[in-house]
């Protein structure tokens, strides 16, 4: 078995030796950005979409990114090849780099690059989706014109605490509501709602990230002529609704079995959440649906 290794600024390293300076800004103050990746099968589960946010949210923080896209795709598959991965999770993270204690970020003159992808197998399959119990969190997410979370940053202590509120509840997660008292989203996924057939999912107004797996699943929707809006939903809309499930990279498709003690629906997961979860299956399988690794046939791992 290879070493792992890691990817940080240019080079590769073996991963117990992978580190960045204790003055770099993402440590110091969450400065910077980051993406959470799939690999399925040899094949890195809409690469593309996962890169365009990079940059979008680097932009938006005014972090210029040093590689072109071309060259962090070209990053990402060679960290994966060098750790003979087929089947992972990718972590891009692009922080500020190294400046003073101040937090003026023009005095990080370099910013870090570095690239983690370790073996990951998925929960999707011929069983059913994973049921999660919630709670409705008392912090609010962030607003679109506060620190949105648009921005994939390195700041996620609104999430964190989030977590830790759902934790001591004795629950899984929490589920933000936005600054107006509309859903918003889970820690780390994305919320879909199922009412009499019809799918709800939050929209951008609610401060969500825009998750590819909800982008994902908004046209898997679509293609299966199940009718799907982006629109505000409300916590009774979602307390009260038929079936409600999870989205997101990392956590995949998850089926809210109660929010706040009260029962979603008769069972969960519920017949609509099983079927977008069967076709979400095959699809993360498609060829066309992700970036290959290696050439195919060529490199046996
Ligand atoms: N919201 C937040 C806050 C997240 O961190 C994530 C995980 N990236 C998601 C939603 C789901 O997004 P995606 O499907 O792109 O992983």
């Amino acid at each position: 078995m290879a070493p792992a290794v890691v990817f940080v600024d240019g080079r590769f390293v073996d991963k117990h030796k992978a580190v960045v300076s204790v003055f770099d800004h993402g440590l110091l103050y969450g400065d910077g950005v980051f993406e959470g990746i799939r690999a399925y099968g040899g094949s890195v589960f809409r690469l593309n979409e996962h890169m365009k946010r990079l940059y979008d949210s680097a932009k938006y923080i005014h972090l210029s990114i040093p590689l072109s896209r071309h060259e962090f795709t070209e990053a990402v598959l060679e960290t994966l090849r060098k750790n003979r991965l087929k089947d992972a999770y990718i972590r891009v993270v692009v922080t500020r780099g190294a400046g003073d204690l101040g937090v003026d970020p023009s005095l990080c003159k370099h910013p870090t690059v570095f690239i983690i992808a370790e073996p990951m197998t998925t929960a999707l399959g011929p069983k059913e989706p994973r049921s999660v119990r919630l709670i409705i969190a008392s912090l609010r997410r962030d607003a679109v014109d506060s620190t949105s979370h648009e921005i994939k940053s390195l700041n996620y202590l609104n999430t964190i605490l989030a977590k830790i509120e759902a934790k001591n509840a004795g629950v899984d997660d929490a589920i933000f509501l936005d600054h107006r008292g509309f859903v918003s989203e889970a820690s780390v996924t994305n919320v879909f709602i199922v009412k009499e057939g019809k799918v709800a999912t939050p929209s951008s107004a609610a401060g969500i990230l825009h998750g590819i797996t909800r982008q994902r699943l908004i046209r898997l929707c679509s293609d299966l002529a199940i009718e799907v809006e982006e629109r505000d939903v409300t916590p009774f809309e979602l307390v009260t609704a038929d079936e409600a499930f999870l989205a997101g990279t990392k956590s995949e498709i998850l089926a809210v079995e109660s929010v706040g003690g009260t029962r979603i629906g008769i069972a969960s997961p519920g017949p609509l959440t099983k079927r977008i979860y069967a076709e979400f299956c095959k699809a993360v399988l498609r060829p066309e649906e992700g970036t290959p690794i290696y050439e195919a046939e060529s490199v046996s791992v």
